[in-house]
């Protein structure tokens, strides 16, 4: 899929819109929802240009995709949720609720979080 630089996370990513980071460096940003679903609603990119996680785990190399996710771990401990738990949800493509067209990983904790997929 063509990469939209126009995306509202492409816009964070380059500064033009504010963000609450609460993780940073120099491949993955994280940083919280504007509409949190849970009291702890974290969103985690990686900074190279992937539109979903079919995107950026077709393309980007395999030791990129490892520490990723090692790091999606990394920013649930520090967030303090590994112990009562959390939900990682990657929404990808149109029946997969994708909204915006940037990979992104969303972390939500808090909360029992009830069913896995709620019916329409
Ligand atoms: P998706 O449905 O694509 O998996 O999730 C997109 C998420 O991005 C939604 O949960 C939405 O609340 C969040 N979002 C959309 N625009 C912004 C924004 O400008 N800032 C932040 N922090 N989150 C956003």
């Amino acid at each position: 899929m063509n990469y939209q630089p126009d995306n509202i996370f492409a816009k964070i990513l380059r500064g033009e819109i504010p963000n609450d980071t609460v993780y940073e460096d120099d491949e993955v940003l994280a940083f919280r929802d504007i509409g949190p679903q849970a009291p702890v609603h974290v969103l985690v990119i990686p900074k190279g240009e992937y539109g979903s996680l079919d995107d950026f785990t077709r393309d980007a190399p395999a030791e990129l995709v490892g520490r990723f996710f090692q790091k999606v771990g990394e920013i649930a401990r520090r967030l303090g949720v590994d112990g009562e738990g959390y939900r990682v949800i990657a929404n990808t493509g149109h029946n997969g609720g994708q909204e915006v067209q940037h990979f992104h990983i969303h972390i939500c904790a808090g909360r029992r979080l009830g069913r896995m997929i709620a019916r329409e």
